[in-house]
């Protein structure tokens, strides 16, 4: 019997599936063998004073050093991670590389005692009940001072209602550890979270700065998101920024800082080291 062209487009369909399933599957094996196999590492992206381009921060990006796929983005396996719970060795792991690296430069580089690390955290790592212990341990064991470390969260965790989570951002707070809100207008940005949990800092998703030069509205938008943030207090972080306009814009506007590829790109520790020795990324000022 001929087969009719749903029947091929559904043959097709299962085919790519399939692919698609058995390339899940050997990529999940690999990763239970990547921490072990040490092949995850840090890489870390600089974020600037808006006002004279002094390095305030880093913020820790994972990445996946395959053995023949080379290295893979986070957004290729971290949901997989999530969704094995392997995020929660990983995330311990990465908390502790983090803080170890901190204490490397905090011990190395003059002038940079004030130095911030920020940690990406994703929603499963809060419902692991030792969280608050690892990060208490690394602080520990590197003597890292509670308030040069923040912790990213998005507003997924918050929209998950998990129980524990507002206890366990205030027992950061209380700690001294910042909390910044990533990706902010992004998700269901229901402004009362703003108000409801201990932020120190609120990033500033990368497509609204992308939208500087466009159009009159989507600027305004821009511009309302960060008085929103400065209004509550919030330290407010442009991501993604890219071109002098963004970065010009950003800082007429009262932005804080910023981070983005027209800045630095993430990098290995000793590239990070060079742009600590000089204290400022001047790039898009003047
Ligand atoms: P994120 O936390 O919002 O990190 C910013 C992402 O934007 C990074 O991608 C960074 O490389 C990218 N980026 C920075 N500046 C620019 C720019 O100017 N232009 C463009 N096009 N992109 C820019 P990356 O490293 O691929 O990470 C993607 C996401 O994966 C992160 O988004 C974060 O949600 C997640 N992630 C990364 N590392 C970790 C981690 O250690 N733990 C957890 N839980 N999630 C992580
Ligand atoms: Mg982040
Ligand atoms: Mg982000
Ligand atoms: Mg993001």
């Amino acid at each position: 019997r001929a087969r009719s062209q749903t029947d091929l487009a559904y043959a097709f369909a299962d085919a790519a599936t399939d692919a698609q399933v058995r390339e899940q599957i050997q990529l999940e094996t690999e990763l239970h063998r990547a921490l072990e196999r040490e092949e995850f590492f840090l890489v870390f992206q600089p974020q600037v004073a808006l006002t004279d381009g002094r390095i305030v921060g880093l913020e820790a990006l994972l990445r996946w050093n395959h053995p023949t796929r080379g290295v893979v983005p986070p957004g290729q396996f971290i949901p997989l991670l999530e969704e094995t719970g392997l995020i929660i060795p990983a995330g311990e792991w990465i908390i502790d590389q983090a803080c170890a690296q901190a204490r490397v430069w905090l011990d190395t580089l003059p002038g940079q005692s004030a130095l911030r690390i920020a940690i990406n955290l994703s929603p499963r790592q809060f419902q692991s009940n030792n969280l608050l212990e690892q990060v208490k341990n690394a602080i520990k064991r590197y003597h890292i001072p509670p308030h040069q470390l923040e912790l990213e969260v998005t507003e997924s965790l918050l929209i998950e209602d998990f129980p524990g989570t507002h206890q366990l951002l205030s027992q950061l707070d209380t700690m001294g550890v910042r909390i910044a809100l990533d990706d902010f207008g992004t998700g269901y940005s229901a402004l009362t979270y703003l108000q409801a949990f201990p932020f120190h800092a609120m990033k500033v998703d990368r497509s609204f700065v992308s939208t500087v030069g466009g159009s009159r509205k989507s600027e305004a938008l821009l511009r309302a998101i960060v008085q929103i943030g400065k209004s509550l207090e919030l330290e407010v972080v442009a991501e993604g920024i890219e071109t002098k306009p963004q970065f010009d814009f950003l800082r007429n506007h009262g932005c804080d800082l910023a981070q983005g590829f027209g800045l630095a790109k993430p990098q290995p520790p000793a590239e990070i080291e060079a742009l600590l020795k000089n204290g400022y990324i001047k790039t898009l000022l003047s």
